[in-house]
């Protein structure tokens, strides 16, 4: 597909919120098709929420064929997706849907009953049931919403959702975290998903999830779909990326942590490299590495308001001045002797981006004036470091991002 100037296939990544119901899968599904009408479009899906924590508690016992944890486990997905297929997919397709999933939810039943070679191998061969399931969903889902044209053919009846037949995403047999063969992969995409795009469907990969060499299941690590979908992207010689999450796009600090956290529109490629490096859950810490790579637009936006900018990381910007967010790392492994005479734990603010000296002091002195005692401060390659007693983490997070983050605009553009 490389070099088709109007057809390079756009790849949108939906979370696990994104399909976390049959009304999220619905909003997912008319957002694939709507970008359907003038592009190719492969869609790469999250498992349902839950579901994969799910499916890994159930991967942690031993192999029971056709026992009664896994018919329970069996009968909870069954009623979670069948609820979203109702939901979601139209009554015509429903029964067909249906069938595709009780097939899958078969195949895991008989999956946990089987031995594996290690537990790593066990788990990842259960874990891959969650994507693949939500992706059936959410092609039936893709055939309910309104007509439209794909890959610049009219279509009169509604876009067409094709769930790709075989895992495009070769890995090595890491099994937990695996690593992506790109050159393998480009071959499998044009073998798997290339042909579904030419049909004119919305061509839906289930995300983290690889094949081994000998073509066992492997998985990309946690939050690992993020990742499938630049692999994917760079696969396809797509131009752009879009991450559809449930938040509004990149936020300049952890909004679970800090309530006034503030979009950042646009990102360089190491910029977000580094902030999801350093914990920000929103992008998978391996997932700039291909985009950065093939020169991709990663979009980062909201499947709820769908209308609002989000976060475009890109490589014609360079990355703005001063602190541009912060992150929190917990437990950091410095331990340090305190009053009662065990070893307290540490955590570490990074204020991310190109501080100044003034910073440095700034930050210092409200620290100190806020009675948080830091036992290092001082830059480091990612920007600025804070590393403060475990328990004040948080109120150092906050108090820094509100001075230094908020004081500075930091946005330059370099084009
Ligand atoms: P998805 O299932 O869509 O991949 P995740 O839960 O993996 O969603 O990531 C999105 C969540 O990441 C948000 O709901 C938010 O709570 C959290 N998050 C942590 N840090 C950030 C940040 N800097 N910007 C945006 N979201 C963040
Ligand atoms: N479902 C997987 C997880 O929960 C991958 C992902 O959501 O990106 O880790
Ligand atoms: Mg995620």
């Amino acid at each position: 597909m490389k070099g088709e100037a109007d057809q390079n296939p756009l790849v949108i990544k939906f979370g696990g919120t994104s399909v976390g119901s049959g009304a999220a899968i619905g909003r997912a599904a008319a957002i694939a098709a709507g970008a359907a009408r003038g592009r190719p479009v492969a869609v790469v899906v999250s498992a349902m929420s839950g579901v994969t924590n799910l499916l890994l508690g159930h991967a942690s016992g031993a192999p029971d064929a056709g026992g009664a944890a896994a018919m329970a486990l069996r009968e909870t997905l069954a009623e979670r997706h069948l609820r979203a297929i109702h939901e979601a997919v139209p009554p015509e397709r429903r029964a067909e849907v249906e069938n595709r999933v009780l097939g899958l939810l078969d195949e895991l039943v008989e999956a946990a009953g089987r031995p594996a070679e290690s537990v790593k191998a066990r788990r990842a061969g259960i874990a891959v049931f969650g994507e693949r399931l939500s992706a059936e969903v959410l092609a039936g889902a893709v055939a309910g919403t309104v007509a439209g044209t794909v890959a610049g053919a009219v279509a009169n009846a509604g876009v067409a959702g094709e769930v790709v037949e075989v895992d495009p995403i070769a890995t090595d047999r890491r099994f937990d975290e695996a690593e992506v063969d790109a050159r393998e992969t480009e071959g499998r995409c044009s073998r798997y998903v290339v042909p579904v795009l030419e049909r004119g469907a919305v061509a839906v990969v289930p995300g983290f999830v690889g094949r081994a060499p000998d073509g066992s299941p492997t998985t990309l690590g946690r939050g690992g779909s993020d990742l499938s979908a630049t692999v994917i992207g760079r696969a396809l010689g797509s131009r752009e990326v879009w991450i559809m999450s449930d938040v509004d796009g990149v936020l300049d600090a952890d909004p679970r942590l800090v309530p006034d956290a503030a979009l950042m529109p646009r990102l360089s490629y190491h910029e977000a490299h580094t902030f999801a490096g350093l914990g920000a859950k929103i992008l998978h810490h391996k997932t700039m590495v291909p985009a950065a790579e093939a020169r991709m637009d990663v979009l980062v936006r909201n499947t709820f308001a769908p209308e609002t900018p989000g976060t475009r990381i890109s490589a014609d910007f360079a990355g703005g001045s001063g602190v541009r967010c912060v992150a929190l790392r917990r437990k950091v492994p410095m331990e340090i002797p305190c009053a009662s005479g065990r070893r307290s734990e540490t955590a570490m603010v990074v204020c991310i981006g190109s501080p100044s000296e003034a910073d440095l002091k700034l930050g210092l002195r409200l620290l100190r004036k806020a009675k948080i005692r830091f036992l290092h401060a001082g830059f480091a390659s990612a920007g600025l470091v804070f590393v403060v007693n475990g328990d004040q983490g948080e109120d150092a997070l906050r108090l820094l991002h509100g001075s230094l983050v908020m004081a500075d605009p930091g946005v330059e553009e370099v084009a």
